[in-house]
This record gives C-alpha cells, structure tokens and sequence, in this order.
C-alpha cells in the first residue's frame, strides 16, 4: 500500500482555502482561482482500482491510499508464485528460480512452454546445480509434466539462460550454506579448511569444513541444521565428518 499525501490546506497560487477535488478528473484544484494543485492522480482512474480516499479536516490534508501499482514484470510473475507454492524449496534456491524466472519473461521464453513446465525446469537446474536432492518424480508429481518434457525444457533453458551446471565450487557452498545458518563468520575459517579436507563431492565437503570451522572457533551449531541448509542428509554428514582426515 502506497499512500499519497497532498496538502490541501490552502492554494499555492491565490491562498484560497477553497480546494476541491474532481473525481472525474483526478484533479485536485482551487475553486477560487482555478489552479490545479495536483493532476492526474494516478489511482483515481477507475482502471487502477481506488482503495480509499482519505480526507483528514483537522490538518486539511488528503491522504489517498493506493493500491500499489503492478508493474507489468510482476504481473507476468505472478503464475509463477503460484507454481512455486506448490513445492518447499530452500529460500537460497528459491531465489535463484525466481531470479531465472523473471529472465525466461525478459527473453519472451514463456512463449515457448507453459509457465508451469518452465518452472518445473528451472527447479531442476538450480537444485542440479546446487546439488540439493530433488528428485524428477517429485517435480513430476508437483508440476504435472514428465520426465521428458522436464529434461528438453531443462536442456533448452540451460542453453537460452546459460546454466552451466557442476560449476559450483565448495568455496561458493561454504558462503551459501554458512549465510542460509546464519553463521557467516564461519565462512572463512571454513574456506581455509578446504585444502585440509579429502572429500571430492564439492557440498559435501563444504558442509564438514563449515562442520570443523564451528568446532574450531567454538560456535555452536546442529548437524541437522547444517545439513539441511546444505541439502544433503544428517547420516551423510555425520559419515563424512567421521571419514575426513585433517592435515
Ligand atoms: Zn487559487
């Protein structure tokens, strides 16, 4: 909600306390003099929707609550929002599908699939890339679509909106999964441990060294949480922790 204020106490031009406001219009003008004090307020045209006009007579001040506007971005957006609902994704993911999705309305791509199919896609890619376990029967079951649908739509969106996938560094999880805790201080100290730690899956490793970092600076945090922020399960984490060997 937008609210517009426009003092109405009195006429700039003449000082004529007369000011009133035409509707048809959307002027807000003096009586006395003819002077129109603010044109063209945008709300009161009919089309975009009024909420309410508030006249205070104490300070003479109109105050006239709008409805916020939609951009036409938003407006396009909006079945995405609905789409992404239907699926709980973590928050960091999320963002970067959203992010995806306002780029496949710019390129005009939702002219080629279904909002809905591009949305399933995108999740995919993102959770892929993130290596966050989403598994193509759950987007399947939540968006409709199939397997084949969702790995060509996967393909041609990787390809207009340039995903490389697997590109993800451990360092770039440390910073992601350290700030999704809220332990950003840890990320540092966990960036050094990398080349201490033996692990070759890329999130993984970086969930062990954040792990060891906390230990090493005496900042308490779950596994489970840990784990969860970097998607992958407690037992793994739990495995790998037990399984590295420090230098
Ligand atoms: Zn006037």
């Amino acid at each position: 909600m937008k609210v517009l204020i426009i003092d109405a106490s009195k006429c700039p031009e003449c000082g004529s306390k007369h000011i009133r406001f035409n509707s048809k219009t959307a002027e807000l003008f003096c009586e006395t003099c003819g002077y129109v004090i603010q044109e063209e307020i945008p709300v009161i045209d009919a089309k975009y929707g009024v909420s309410k006009v508030y006249v205070n007579p104490k300070e003479k001040k109109i105050a006239i609550v709008v409805k916020m506007l939609k951009t036409n971005m938003e407006r396009k957006m909006t079945p995405f929002y609905a789409e992404l609902k239907k699926i709980r994704l973590p928050g960091y993911i999320e963002a970067e599908v959203i992010i995806l999705c306002k780029e496949c309305v710019n390129k005009k791509l939702t002219m080629s699939y279904p909002k809905r199919k591009l949305l399933a896609a995108l999740i995919y890619l993102v959770s892929k890339r993130e290596g966050v376990p989403i598994t193509i029967r759950d987007l399947e079951k939540h968006f409709d679509i199939d397997k084949w649908d969702l790995l060509k739509i996967a393909k041609f969106l990787a390809k207009k909106l340039g995903i490389r996938l697997n590109n993800t560094s451990a360092e770039s999880y440390i910073i992601r999964i350290s700030s999704e805790i809220g332990k950003e201080k840890l990320a540092h100290e966990a960036i050094k441990m990398l080349k201490c730690v033996k692990l070759s899956h890329p999130l993984i490793k970086a969930a062990v060294c954040i792990w060891i970092a906390s230990k090493k600076m005496g900042v308490k945090i779950k596994k489970s949480e840990l784990a969860k922020a970097a998607g992958i399960s407690e037992l793994t984490l739990r495995r790998n922790i037990k399984k590295v060997s420090l230098c």
